[in-house]
């Protein structure tokens, strides 16, 4: 018997089962249909021993001081700051948009503040921004927009930017400095041996027994439980009972090349040109030597597994409805970018599982079952 049953053993269930189990004392049983653990952040050695991520490349970064001392608890850390560098009209130009990029894509010399005015002299001011072609135009204007949003956005979603929520372009800020990382967060670190070694440490306790290759569907009336926790699709859990969520995909195309470096940065975008958006080499991510390296080529597909909850009004309006039915569920938490259907980073889904283990600690009827270890971790 087994307090509870945690459908996926990516960052939502896997830092669900370790909480559980190492702070609860509960007996955890974490399943995944796939061959391993870690969910879309698994990374493993390629045949030339480069440390490469299945599903497309995972930089970790967070303003989160709970989230990073928690899993500072299972891995050491590499600083790492993300740069990208934007294919556009011939020239490599960074992403962010910021002084650099517009000092080289036209050949000037502004300063910031000639370029806050550059900037402020094409923008259209928008009053009420609701789309992603919104935020755009109203930041850089028209111009600028085309050139490294318009297709990037086209490719990567199968969507017209004013067909997508503000959010998703709203990640992407302006900068009139010369900041051109690709993240400005406090904590900008990588995982000194790989997501999937401290997925191992997380999950490793006698309390927590993994079961791969199985979907839950499979198990359910074989294995006894008291709780579940699905990290999942939401709308599958309901056997698509509202019609489907939709979901992007991507194809990851790996290579490695018999030469030490392949592009002058960790990622650079295509906006404009080819059917895949970016590609990035894992060197700078690993900080690996190596006389080979190997990259990735993302081109993004609807059919696939689902990798992107798709942010715009009428995909929330149908998920809204999948949210009620799980709010009706006394024994089951969902978790998760999937569950939960939102555009999460790893560290917002770190932050979602400890806050739902905090809400499940609050539920519990003997707290004094705790173990004397529930201290920190901002739980
Ligand atoms: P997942 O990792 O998707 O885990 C869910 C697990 O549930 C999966 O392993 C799945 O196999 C399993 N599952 C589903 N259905 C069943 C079933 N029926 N039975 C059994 N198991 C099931 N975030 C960042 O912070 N930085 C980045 O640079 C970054 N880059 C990304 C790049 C790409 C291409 C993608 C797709 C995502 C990226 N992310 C990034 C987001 C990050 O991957 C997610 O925030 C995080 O991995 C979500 O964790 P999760 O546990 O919610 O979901
Ligand atoms: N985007 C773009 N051009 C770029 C980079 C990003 O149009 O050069 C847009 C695009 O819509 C993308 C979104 O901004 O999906 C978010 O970019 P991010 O790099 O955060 O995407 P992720 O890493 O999550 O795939």
């Amino acid at each position: 018997m087994y307090d509870y049953l945690i459908v996926g053993a990516g960052f939502a269930g896997s830092v669900l089962a370790e909480r559980l189990a190492r702070i609860a004392n509960k007996k955890v049983l974490i399943i995944d249909k796939r061959n391993h653990i870690g969910g879309n952040a698994y990374d493993h050695y390629d045949e030339a021993g480069i440390l490469v991520h299945k599903y497309g490349p995972h930089i970790f970064h967070t303003n989160s001081k709970d989230v990073y001392e928690y899993l500072s608890s299972y891995t050491e850390w590499r600083n790492y700051q993300h740069k990208v560098l934007a294919s556009v009209d011939g020239q490599l130009l960074p992403i962010p948009i910021n002084l650099n990029t517009i000092n080289k894509m036209y050949g000037l010399t502004l300063s910031s503040d000639d370029v806050a005015s550059f900037l402020e002299s094409r923008a259209e001011k928008i009053n009420d921004i609701r789309t992603s072609e919104d935020v755009v135009v109203n930041s850089v204007g028209r111009e600028l927009y085309e050139k490294f949003f318009r297709s990037y956005t086209k490719k990567q979603w199968d969507l017209d930017p004013s067909q997508l929520s503000a959010a998703v372009t709203a990640r992407i800020p302006t900068r009139t400095n010369r900041d051109d990382r690709y993240f400005t967060d406090t904590y900008q670190v990588m995982p000194l041996h790989g997501y999937t070694r401290m997925f191992e440490k997380m999950l490793d306790h006698k309390n927590i027994h993994i079961m791969l290759n199985t979907d839950y569907r499979d198990v359910l009336g074989e294995v006894n439980y008291k709780k579940m926790i699905f990290t999942g699709p939401v709308d599958e859990y309901f056997d698509y009972r509202f019609g489907k969520l939709p979901y992007r995909s991507i194809e990851f195309k790996f290579e490695t090349l018999d030469q030490e470096q392949f592009q002058e940065t960790g990622t650079v975008n295509y906006p404009n040109d080819y059917a895949f958006t970016r590609i990035t080499e894992f060197k700078y991510l690993s900080g690996q030597k190596n006389t080979k390296t190997s990259v990735v080529y993302e081109f993004p597909k609807a059919e696939g597994d689902p990798y992107y909850p798709i942010p715009k009004p009428d995909n929330a309006a149908l998920y809204q409805r999948y949210r009620e039915l799980t709010l009706q569920m006394e024994n089951t938490y969902f978790v998760g970018r999937l569950a939960t259907y939102k555009y999460y980073n790893m560290d917002q889904v770190v932050a979602q599982a400890l806050s739902t283990f905090k809400k499940i600690l609050g539920e519990m009827e003997q707290p004094d079952q705790l173990t004397s270890v529930a201290d920190g971790y901002g739980v």
